[in-house]
């Protein structure tokens, strides 16, 4: 290196070491939305392109994921234009991925005239960054359920600190006022949300519903950056003040995706449970009353044919007696497949309506069609070998709901229909 000598140095020698040793200067015209390269060197030569607009410059730059070069969704580029704006000099850390590898950079930007910009750009040292790089990691780790945050104030109408923990840890530059962001942000949330996100996030519903200190949150799917809905908890919280006029909010987006789906899985499966009969598994006395009831409902507000049937073993009794419980209960379950097999093709539910009774609601058969399908399934019982036991049968008692009918009087003719059966030998169908 030659001879150097602060008291030399001139600003000459400044002039002459930007093209040298800074790594790129760009100059900026933000109305236009262009860009003209006066140097670049180093990963920036092939980085930068000639026929970048400022646009493509502000994503390429720090719109893009942290540590990968996969794109934002297009939805989200609404957002470039408003990241553009400067009104003072500007330095952020970027993370650049040229090719495979990721780049440290440091971006400086300084306001030329209004819209006009200069940005310097400059590689760092990976080595000296590599301290920083852990904590910045380590804080990413804790972040990382966060997608978003920042800070809004109602009465101003104004957005600040805006950070997208998915693209840097860093606060974003962002000139947006609440009214605009609340317009752009709309549209990545799902439909079935949007209604509820515009009431909820009305600045006449915050400063009316929420006192300083309180945080209240919901969940919605949202469009995340990669263009994927995903399962999000957004949460306000507003700002503590001892100011009446002072509506500072904190906003932030929360990924719950992976405990959300978790949770709606369960919840399915719990709900089912609450409905079947855990020896069966077809549905339990509480699920086949709702059915009873419903075609009840169902059948007096229109013309379609509705009936039901109630199947009870003859003489289970004996089986536990001479079997014991264990083969009772195997014969249940045998008994409930069998008779769910003879409804495979009906449009028709069955339940255990307790002990060895069942009942099915068969909806669209008449009292013909339910006589036709109760004899076939009593034939169907007594012809089916039961393990152990051999032979079983049963009586069947049917009615068909009228137009005019409640679930009780349905279900005393069925009942009775079934006393019949019994009383007239058994193995037998009768109609109430
Ligand atoms: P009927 O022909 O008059 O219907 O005679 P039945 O013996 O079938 O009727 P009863 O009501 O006298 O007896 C029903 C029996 O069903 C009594 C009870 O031990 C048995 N039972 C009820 N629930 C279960 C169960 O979950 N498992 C087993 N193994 N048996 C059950
Ligand atoms: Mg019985
Ligand atoms: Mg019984």
């Amino acid at each position: 290196m030659a001879e150097f000598n602060i008291n030399t140095f001139s600003m000459e020698d400044v002039l002459a070491f930007i093209p040298q040793k800074v790594g790129a200067v760009i100059v900026v015209d933000a109305k236009e939305d262009r860009i003209r390269t006066l140097s670049k060197k180093g990963i920036f030569q092939d980085f930068i392109r000639d026929d970048w607009t400022y646009l493509n410059l502000i994503e390429n730059l720090w719109y893009h994921f942290s540590n990968s070069s996969e794109t934002i969704a297009e939805n989200y580029h609404v957002f470039l234009e408003t990241s553009g704006k400067f009104t003072g000099n500007y330095s952020r850390r970027i993370s650049l991925m040229v090719g495979e590898t990721a780049h440290q950079a440091q971006m400086m930007v300084y306001p030329l005239a209004e819209d006009f910009y200069l940005f310097l750009l400059d590689e760092l040292d990976i080595s000296v960054c590599r301290d920083e790089d852990l904590t910045n990691k380590k804080v990413d780790a804790i972040q990382n359920i966060y997608l978003f945050s920042m800070y809004i104030d109602i009465v101003r109408d104004t957005t600040s600190s805006i950070s997208v923990t998915e693209i840097s840890d860093e606060v974003v530059n962002q000139q947006l006022k609440y009214s605009e962001w609340r317009n752009m942000i709309i549209n990545m949330i799902d439909k079935e949300y949007q209604q509820q996100f515009l009431t909820e996030t009305d600045p006449e519903t915050l400063k009316k519903k929420y006192a300083p200190g309180q945080t209240f949150s919901f969940d919605c799917l949202m469009m995340n950056l990669e263009g994927k809905y995903i399962w999000v908890k957004l949460i306000f919280s507003r700002s503590e003040t001892t100011n009446a006029d002072d509506y500072r909010f904190v906003f932030m987006v929360q990924n719950i995706h992976e405990e959300s789906l978790e949770l709606r899985q369960n919840l399915k499966q719990y709900e089912k449970m609450a409905s079947l009969d855990p020896l069966t598994s077809i549905y339990n006395h509480g699920r086949i009353e709702t059915e009873l009831n419903n075609a009840v409902v169902e059948r007096s507000k229109n013309s379609r044919n509705a009936s039901i049937m109630m199947l009870d073993i003859d003489f289970f009794k004996k089986v536990n007696d001479t079997y014991g419980h264990s083969v009772g209960d195997i014969t249940l379950k045998h008994f409930a497949e069998c008779i769910l097999d003879g409804l495979k093709d009906k449009n028709a539910v069955l339940g255990r309506w307790g002990g060895e009774e069942f009942t099915a609601v068969c909806y669209e058969t008449s009292l013909d069609d339910a006589k036709e399908l109760a004899e076939a399934l009593r034939t169907k019982v007594e012809a089916e070998p039961f393990d152990k036991i051999g032979h079983i049968t049963c009586s069947i008692g049917i009615t068909e709901i009228t137009a005019n009918d409640n679930f009780d009087r349905a279900f005393e003719r069925m009942d009775h229909a079934l006393y019949e059966a019994k009383s007239a030998g058994r193995n037998c169908v009768k109609v109430g």
